[in-house]
This record gives C-alpha cells, sequence and structure tokens, in this order.
C-alpha cells in the first residue's frame, strides 16, 4: 500500500497483462519487417493500428486516450516522445524514430517502444540508441522483490552518464494494467537504497528517453511533441515489467530479444 493504493496485481491478472504484452511484442516484429524509409509517419500508424485491429483482435489504447487519436506516437530526431504520426513527415535514410505503442486486451493494457534506424545512420546516432536500449536493460536488471526504485533509476542514469549522454526528467516509466497510468511513477534517475520497496505482483513500464546533449526538454506548439531544447538527438526504449517472486518478468519481451547481462 501507498497512499491506501494497491499497487500489486494477481497472478491471474498478470497472466492478462502477459497475454497483452506478448501481443504487442508482434506489433514490434511486424513493424521489424517494414521499409520504413519514404513512409509518412501516419502511414506506419495506419498500418499498426489495423495490424493491431484486425490480425491481433485488440484495441489501440492510445486512441482516445487524452484526446489522442493515434495507434502510436513517433518521435523522430530530436523528438524526444508524444511525437503526434503526420501525413508530411516522411521517413528518411539517416533518421532515428521511436514508435510508442499500448495495446489493451481483455481489460489490461501493455507498453513498449522501440527506437528505429531508418537506412543508413551515423555512427553517434547508433550508439545513442544502443546505449539507451542498454541502459532499458540496466534498469530492468535492477528489478526485484526488496529492491528499489531509487535503485532502478540509478542503474539506468549511470550507464547513460558513463557515455556522455543525460537523462530526461521530466517524463516517467508508470504502474500499468486496466489503467495506461497508475502508480507509482518510475523514474529513469535517482539515488540507490532510495523510493518505494519493490513487491511481488507489481506491474510498471520502465522507458528512459536517453539524450545526446543536455537533458532539458520542451514542448511544441502542437501541444504534444516533447523536443529536445538543445536540438540534438533523444532516444527511448520501453518495457512492462513485472516483479516476480525471485527477480522480474519482462511482458513485452520480443522474439528478437534476450535478457542482456
Ligand atoms: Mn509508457
Amino acid at each position: 500500500m501507498q497512499g491506501g493504493v494497491v499497487m500489486t496485481k494477481r497472478p491471474d491478472e498478470i497472466a492478462l497483462m502477459a497475454e497483452s504484452g506478448r501481443l504487442l511484442a508482434k506489433v514490434f516484429s511486424y513493424l521489424d519487417g517494414l521499409n520504413l524509409i519514404g513512409m509518412s509517419t501516419m502511414q506506419v500508424n495506419d498500418l499498426v493500428d489495423r495490424f493491431i485491429v484486425d490480425e491481433l483482435k485488440a484495441r489501440p489504447a492510445s486512441k482516445g486516450q487524452y484526446g489522442f487519436a493515434y495507434a502510436l506516437n513517433s518521435s523522430r530526431n530530436n523528438v524526444v516522445c508524444h511525437g503526434v504520426p503526420s501525413a508530411t513527415e516522411i521517413l528518411q535514410s539517416g533518421d532515428i524514430v521511436n514508435f510508442d505503442i499500448t495495446l489493451e486486451k481483455n481489460d489490461y493494457i501493455a507498453d513498449s517502444s522501440k527506437t528505429y534506424l531508418v537506412g543508413d545512420v551515423s555512427a553517434q546516432a547508433k550508439r545513442l540508441v544502443q546505449v539507451t536500449y542498454e541502459a532499458l536493460w540496466q534498469g530492468i536488471k535492477a528489478v526485484r522483490p526488496g529492491a528499489r526504485l531509487g535503485d532502478v533509476g540509478y542503474a539506468i542514469e549511470r550507464h547513460a552518464q558513463k557515455h556522455g549522454y543525460s537523462v530526461v526528467r521530466e517524463y516517467c516509466g508508470h504502474g500499468i494494467g486496466r489503467e495506461m497510468h497508475e502508480p507509482p511513477q518510475v523514474l529513469h534517475w535517482g539515488k540507490p537504497r532510495t523510493g518505494l520497496v519493490l513487491q511481488e505482483g507489481m506491474v510498471f513500464t520502465i522507458e528512459p528517453m536517453i539524450n545526446q546533449g543536455r537533458h532539458a526538454v520542451q514542448t511544441e506548439d502542437d501541444g504534444w511533441a516533447v523536443t529536445t531544447c538543445d536540438g540534438k538527438l533523444s532516444a527511448q526504449f520501453e518495457h512492462t515489467v513485472a516483479v516476480t517472486r525471485d527477480g522480474v518478468q519482462v511482458l513485452t519481451l520480443r522474439s528478437d530479444e534476450k535478457i542482456l547481462n
């Protein structure tokens, strides 16, 4: 309990969330098979929307949430998060682009994102994307009963800073279940041995946004897209995880992924 809110889920609920996560992983496998060069981010959105509804018989959970009308957020290059798909935003070789997708099945939501390399990407951009992925896994590996959320944030921040990058502070991971955003907030920075003590049955996202330059961000005039203040690149990866009896289960694990050490 924290503030009277129950933050643990029953095994039957976690099983349903694992099913949502398994389906969401399939969406990313589908995206992996697309040639993104020359596609608009709206075309990608429309394909993903149809795949979730028609193939997976599920619901894109972001549609209608907070007034958002699409199945995904597309965040390209200097866009940190919450980018809105557009018919005039054409993906070009050299871009990096994050697709952040939520899927609801049987009333339970899973949330995951992946940053894609479009065509020939600079070595610097590739390095940022790789280090961001590693930072996510550093956070995941810190999850176990008795660990604290500060341990998770610290592991992520330490890895990013080791490579000369910064961690976005304004946006964080979150508990998830029947609602897309539930307690607790999961910061991607922090001090070891501080914050909420993790318990078996907690389910939350870890979704670090790592900037090539400074951590400061701003919201664009559309009220959605968050960009880096210095115009440099930002990357993000996200998984939905459950705290198990002796560690962590990654509910949105994709078939091409294995636990990173
Ligand atoms: Mn999320």
